[in-house]
């Protein structure tokens, strides 16, 4: 597991400062580019490369580019394109320019006529398997397809028919010439043009042929005047194909390409063709499902774009793969919100307590701070009165050892209001707690110099009257290890629960975020901000859902708690 640690500087910046003092790119200032393609919703991941091209080009006082690499006309839909440009503006990033990479698909046509020209392209008629079983292994060489001496006449002219729509699909191939016995597998002919009559999301039926990334994805970078074009480690091998696409076009000051290691996060998956299953499968209730590890699930679980962005910054770019516990990403949701949330009462499990001896009809208003780290939150008042809720876990018939809370005979402090003493506990037919019967003490109130007897436990409380019945998610990680190490999709992720919470929650707006006070980071949930969960029987009434963010404990670093 990667340990964490802030790298300002990094190799990538080094190689770049490399190239402006070499003044290799002299002609242009610092250009680099996120691109994605447009098959599915960006992850945390997609997060991690965002952050560092923006970032870089914002260093060199430079531009970074949104360009959608659209090349592929299978998977790719209009929906992700919108999708993908909201979480780069959530992000907080605003790109210079906005590419299509299917815009350039006629000058990417025309330098693959420049390569036939060179003869350093053919078309091929060998099928799929065949090109794939001639193509050797690593350390046997491949062979040369009998159609590789074709003259440059006739592949121009093949090529050419290939795009009129001559041939059907998979019939015929343009390749790169370059060398079957070459050590690297990438370099042995690799397909650079393909057959296919899938209607694409933005040039419909315009194109039968399509370039290839390997191919398609220097030219992109190239004709945008990227100077630095920043991919994930499983490239690395592909990089010399990169260059000889360029070198061979004989562009002028060719973009760099530099490799870094992707992130992989614990209990979650980053792959969006398994992200886009569960999605389909109905597993999760979306792209946004707030278990999700994409950009807009983490959205709607209530992350911040500055936790993403600390999170993207302290792990830090490396050139070796690793694996980065998740609980490091809630450490820093939960380091985000710790100053900037409200506090708020809510009850969990919620028990009544009677304070048998305070008056019936009588309500104070006790005032309580919003949030003790940051004294700018201010302060809000809530209702105090005879019937209270209190926490499930805030009572114990028969306390284990060292329990502090609410047991018969025990004395507790109310946070902001009295000490209570539970006195007896009514019961229900069937033996369950019906109500505490407790007593208060009015000398007790919080703020009044009281100094008397020592109260070991303090508990939060909600006024029963004035109390708002809410839905709260709960979410466990989207995937867990079974037996064998292996992690698979956790059945169990989420749970739902009717709690009680101080009417101040009642008109908190979807996005708007809380510290419930001893439990955790909650959001209002942007899409079901109602829901009908009856409550004791009776008619079921609207209630607000809340999404738990985080909770307050932090299991990423030793000893540190919340
Ligand atoms: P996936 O495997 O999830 O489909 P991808 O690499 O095919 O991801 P792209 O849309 O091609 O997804 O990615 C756009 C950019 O984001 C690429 O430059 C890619 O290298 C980068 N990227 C994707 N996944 C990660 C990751 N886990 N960590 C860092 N960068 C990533
Ligand atoms: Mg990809």
């Amino acid at each position: 597991m990667e340990n964490t640690k802030k790298t300002e500087a990094n190799f990538i910046h080094n190689f770049i400062d490399e190239d402006i003092a070499e003044g290799r790119y002299a002609d242009r200032p610092v250009c680099t580019r996120f691109p994605p393609e447009p098959n599915g919703y960006l992850h945390i991941g997609h997060a991690k490369s965002i952050c560092l091209n923006f970032t870089t080009a914002e260093k060199y006082g430079g531009t970074c580019n949104l360009r959608f690499d659209d090349t592929n006309p299978v998977k790719e839909e209009t929906e992700y394109v919108d999708s993908i440009k909201e979480d780069v503006e959530w992000l907080g990033f605003s790109w210079d320019g906005l590419f299509f990479a299917s815009d350039y698909f006629e000058e990417m046509y025309a330098c693959a006529i420049r390569l036939i020209e060179k003869d350093k392209a053919f078309v091929d008629d060998l099928s799929a398997d065949e090109i794939r079983d001639m193509r050797g292994a690593l350390t046997e060489p491949g062979r040369e397809s009998p159609y590789r001496n074709r003259s440059a006449e006739e592949n121009r002219k093949l090529f050419e028919e290939m795009r009129a729509g001559k041939y059907a699909d998979g019939e015929k191939v343009l390749r790169a010439k370059i060398d079957m016995a070459s050590p690297n597998i990438n370099m042995r002919d690799p397909v650079i043009y393909r057959i296919s009559r899938n209607k694409h999301h933005n040039t419909g039926d315009l194109w039968c042929v399509y370039p290839m990334y390997d191919f398609a994805h220097p030219l992109e970078d190239a004709i945008e005047g990227v100077t630095h074009s920043l991919c994930t480690l499983e490239f690395e091998d592909h990089r010399p194909l990169y260059d000889w696409v360029l070198e061979t076009l004989e562009w002028p000051r060719p973009p760099r390409q530099i490799e870094f290691a992707r992130l992989n996060l614990t209990n979650t998956v980053m792959s969006k063709r398994y992200l886009k299953e569960l999605v389909d499968s109905g597993l999760t209730e979306g792209w946004d499902d707030p278990r999700m590890p994409t950009v807009a699930g983490l959205r709607r679980r209530g992350f911040t774009p500055a936790a993403i962005r600390d999170f993207c910054e302290q792990i830090g770019i490396s050139k070796s793969n690793s694996t980065v516990d998740i609980e490091f990403l809630d450490h820093c949701v939960r380091n985000d919100l710790k100053s900037k949330t409200e506090m708020r009462n809510v009850v969990f499990d919620p028990i009544k307590a009677i304070i048998v001896n305070y008056p019936e009809e009588e309500r104070e208003q006790v005032k309580m701070e919003n949030n003790r780290e940051a004294p700018d939150l201010g302060e809000r008042t809530v209702p105090f009165g005879r019937e209270l809720y209190i926490d499930g876990a805030d009572f114990e018939e028969t306390p284990p050892p060292k329990y502090f809370r609410l047991f018969p005979g025990n004395e507790v402090r109310l946070k902001g209001a009295y000490c209570i003493t539970c006195e007896e506990v009514a019961k229900n037919e069937d033996g369950s707690v019906k109500a505490l019967l407790c007593s208060y003490d009015p000398d007790t109130k919080s703020g009044s110099g009281f100094e008397g007897r020592k109260v070991k436990g303090t508990i939060h409380w909600v006024e029963a009257s004035s109390a708002v019945p809410i839905i709260v998610r709960e979410y466990e990680r989207l995937m867990i290890a079974d037996e064998s190490g292996t992690e698979t999709f956790n059945p169990d992720s989420v749970r739902e629960r009717l709690c009680f919470a101080e009417p101040s929650v009642a008109n908190a707006a979807p996005g708007e975020r809380f510290q419930f006070f001893r439990h955790g980071y909650y959001v209002v949930d942007t899409e079901q901000t109602t829901d009908a969960l009856a409550e004791n029987g009776d008619a079921p009434r609207e209630k607000t859902v809340f999404n738990r963010i985080v909770g307050l404990k932090s299991s990423w670093k030793k000893g540190s708690s919340a």
